[in-house]
């Protein structure tokens, strides 16, 4: 590197667009391309958005919250089977005026939250 070559300190050297019409270099301040008048601005905005430091990081975090919702959803679907079939049960006892089944069917509905919480 030329250490004389120090125009890009004191702004001789600004930084450039090129023209995705005419391929054109244009100053950063230009609005529209000195060559075809194509609006130079739309195509800076496109660069940013596509810029490869934020998206991924946006995808990722996207994805781990809907897994999270979804893992939640169906423990709540499930838990709200096991209480279903703890209130047929208690309506089958309720029913049949015969309470016995009820020490059962909650031992096997706690052991089955149990296996499942571990
Ligand atoms: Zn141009």
């Amino acid at each position: 590197m030329n250490p004389l070559d120090l125009g890009w300190l004191s702004g001789n050297k600004e930084r450039v667009i090129t023209c995705t019409k005419c391929g054109e270099k244009n100053s950063d301040t230009t609005l529209c391309c000195t060559k075809c008048k194509n609006k130079l601005q739309s195509s800076r905005k496109v660069v940013t958005v596509d810029d490869p430091s934020g998206r991924p990081l946006d995808t990722f975090e996207h994805k781990g919250v809907s897994a999270d919702a979804w893992k939640t959803l169906m423990r709540m679907v499930e838990a709200w089977c096991y209480l279903l079939a703890l209130a047929g049960v208690a309506a089958g006892c309720f029913y049949f005026e015969k309470w016995w089944p009820m020490y059962p069917a909650v031992g096997v509905l706690g052991l089955l939250i149990w296996l499942r919480r571990v």
